[in-house]
């Protein structure tokens, strides 16, 4: 389902990814952990095709087809969700607005049946109510104003109503109370499937507690230095990084 191979990209043309291996298949949960500034962000935006990330190398495969060729739109219509595809905050659209859009395109392009808008707001409104956000918030404007827990409550509101096929999360360092924690961990485990790819981003032992993830990878200085099963993020929570990137503890 994503095939990453050898891949080499900048931010602001620095080089931060450097020969990065990665491969999801669909029902596969992986987790992507490594000390902070090893590229974990990097490789999220660099795959929601964000402006200033560029591939210098390698290659990245959405069921087969080139990431670098399509633009941020198109990798949601087919399928992917990437948290970075949706604006951080759009001040005048509605949520609302913004998700009828989204839908509409997403939907349009895989031909699934479209959602007049009372089915659209009923669907809304139960996943509003699954990650416990109130459905005034559909109403407001995207992001504007939300608190750092509302927004990712937000974002995996979105991701339900989506129904990606392959999820990626970035989990950023700071905001999360483990409410949040809670929320994004039974959003994504009511996504699991066989047929749907899960890559979660996480600084979080924790989180891990309640996804367990099929894979664990250790990504330093823009490699994955090691992977293995959910026993490798206990190793790393006991361990630290340093005895796999031979430096002093830096997470
Ligand atoms: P992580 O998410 O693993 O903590 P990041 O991918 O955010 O790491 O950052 C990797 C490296 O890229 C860091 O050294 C960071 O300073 C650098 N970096 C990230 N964004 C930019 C940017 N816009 N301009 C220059 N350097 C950046
Ligand atoms: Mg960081
Ligand atoms: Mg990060």
């Amino acid at each position: 389902m994503l095939e990453i191979r050898d891949l080499h990209a900048t931010v602001a043309d620095k080089p931060i990814l450097k020969g990065l291996n990665l491969t999801v298949n669909p029902g596969e949960v992986h987790a992507i952990m490594g000390p902070n500034g090893s590229g974990k962000s990097t490789l999220a935006n660099v795959l929601a095709g964000r402006d200033n990330y560029e591939i210098t190398g390698g290659e990245a495969l959405f069921e087969g087809k080139s990431l670098a060729d399509m633009e941020p739109e198109e990798r949601a219509q087919a399928g992917l969700f990437l948290a970075f595809q949706y604006p951080v905050e759009i001040p005048g659209v509605s949520n609302m607005e913004f998700l009828k859009a989204a839908l509409e395109s997403v939907r349009g392009a895989q031909g699934k049946e479209e959602w007049d808008s009372v089915t659209l707001l009923r669907q809304a409104r139960a996943a509003c109510k699954q990650v416990n956000l109130d459905a005034s918030f559909l109403k407001r404007g995207v992001n504007e104003g939300f608190s750092g827990g509302e927004k990712k409550r937000n974002e995996i509101m979105q991701m339900l109503l989506m129904e990606p096929k392959l999820a990626l999360l970035d989990e950023t360092d700071s905001g999360l109370d483990i409410d949040a924690l809670q929320v994004v961990a039974k959003g994504v485990n009511s996504l699991r499937s066989p047929e749907r790819g899960i890559v979660l981003v996480t600084h979080y032992q924790r989180l891990l507690d309640y996804i367990v993830p099929d894979f664990v990878h250790v990504l330093s200085n823009g490699q994955i230095i090691k992977s293995g099963g959910k026993e490798l993020a206990l190793e790393l929570e006991q361990k630290g990084y340093g005895w796999l990137t031979g430096e002093e503890e830096s997470a």
